[in-house]
Order: C-alpha cells, then structure tokens, then sequence
C-alpha cells in the first residue's frame, strides 16, 4: 500500500497574518486527518514561519522551485541547501506554471530534480499536457517525453525517490477538473513507463481538486493524493481534500 500525500501550493500567496491563522485553524483538525501524509509549499520568504509553526506536528514542508545552481552569482534564485536549511523536505520542480510562463526546458526541470535529488530533498516532479495537446490525443506523448528528460539525466532508479504530480495544464486554477478516469488513465499510463519503481511511486493528482471532488478522485487505484493550489488556502477545504484521502 502507498501513503496517500497531499501537498499544498500556496503560489505567490499568503501574508504572515493569514499564514498562521490558516495553519494554526488546520493543526487543530489534523487529528481527523488519518489517511495522509501532508505538507504545505509557501513562498520562499514564508518558509520560517511555516517551519515555525509546523515544527512538532507531523506535517513536513516544501519550496516551490529551486535553483539548478549549487551557489553564486544567480540574482534572486534559491538553491536546494538553502531549502535543506529551512528544514524542507520536498521541492516542486516543473510545475506548468513555471513551464508556460517561465520557459522552463524539460531539461533545466530534470537539472532542477538532479540538484534537489543530490541535496537530499525529495522532488515533487509535475507533468500534464496542454488543452490543446489533449485534444490532439497527445497527452501520453507529452507526459512521457517530460519523464523521460528526468529518466535519460538521473535513471530509472532516481524516480523512486520522487513524487510525480500529474496536473492537466486546462484544469489548473480554471475550475474544470478531469474526471476521476481521466486521471486515473494517465496515472496508470505513468506507472507503467517507471518500471521497477512503480509499486511505491506515489503519483498525486492536481488540478482543481475541491472538498467536493477530492473523494472520487482519490479512490481511484493509481491516485495516491494530490498537489492542491487554489483550495490549500482554505483551512476548511483543505482539511475536507485531506480527510478525503484513502
Ligand atoms: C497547482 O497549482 O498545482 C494546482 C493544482 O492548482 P489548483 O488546485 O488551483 O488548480
């Protein structure tokens, strides 16, 4: 059996106001939370405060991207021993955000999983396809040429230290969700390209996931949690997708 995960992305939100009171309102209810391993993302600048707050609880913490660089002169990045020293556990690396508006390679994502991999963080790498992609039926064209940059650069091997999001890019932030079988065709089809690692790859699901929708998304087989953006922000939401897991 794998341990369902759910993992918020905070994005470019939050204040030190509502960070506490969002997290202070879920530790609360953590204790009805018994299925899921779960972990908030921040901003960079939050990371102490979360840390802060989440020390002592069973909650771990995460940045949302990191630098393929060790150090230097590479104003504004953040390096994967920067994230080590705010005590992190994960780090997102590719998310569709940074792919579209950033220009983010799968090469320089699968640098960005090497570095993270290498200073003993555990890399949330996230993969989905455009709306226009799907609708040319190349979602599993695109999915595996995204995994395969990470698997060409670091192996096979490397995965099982991972997590795989899998984020439809057309049902991230939009409100439209893929239902239950869709995900779950692509969660499968991911399995089956790992290999040896694919019993204990935990694959996650985002992509408008709600307290209203998390349930069947999560009881299908391959889904093992999710990677959740605009409901993390909601304590009472957040707590639903979570008590939601298997
Ligand atoms: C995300 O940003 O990873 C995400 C899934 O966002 P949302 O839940 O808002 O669609």
């Amino acid at each position: 059996m794998r341990q369902s995960l759910i993992v918020a992305n905070w994005k470019m939100n939050g204040s030190i106001q509502n960070n506490q009171s969002l997290l202070n309102s879920f530790k609360q209810n953590l204790a009805s939370v018994q299925h899921a391993d779960v972990a908030v993302c921040p901003s960079f600048v939050y990371l102490q405060q979360v840390s802060d707050l989440l020390k002592g609880t069973v909650m771990t913490w995460g940045g949302q991207d990191l630098s393929q660089q060790n150090n230097g002169a590479f104003t504004g990045e953040v390096s994967a021993n920067m994230l080590r020293d705010f005590g992190c556990k994960y780090v997102i690396v590719g998310h569709s955000e940074r792919r579209c508006l950033y220009g983010e390679s799968d090469q320089l994502v699968a640098d960005k999983f090497a570095k993270a991999q290498s200073a003993g963080l555990i890399p949330i790498l996230c993969v989905g396809e455009l709306l226009e992609q799907r609708e040319a039926g190349e979602t599993e064209n695109v999915v595996k040429r995204q995994l395969a940059a990470v698997i060409n650069l670091q192996g096979l091997a490397s995965l099982g230290n991972s997590v795989i999001a899998y984020e439809p890019v057309w049902a991230i932030g939009t409100g439209k969700t893929a239902t239950p079988q869709e995900a779950q065709d692509v969660h499968a089809f991911i399995r089956r390209q790992v290999g040896e690692v694919a019993e204990k790859l935990q694959i996650l699901y985002g992509g408008s996931v709600k307290g209203s929708n998390a349930a069947e998304l999560f009881a299908m087989p391959d889904i093992d949690g999710g990677l959740i953006g605009g409901a993390s922000l909601k304590a009472d939401d957040f707590l639903t997708i979570c008590q939601a897991a298997r």
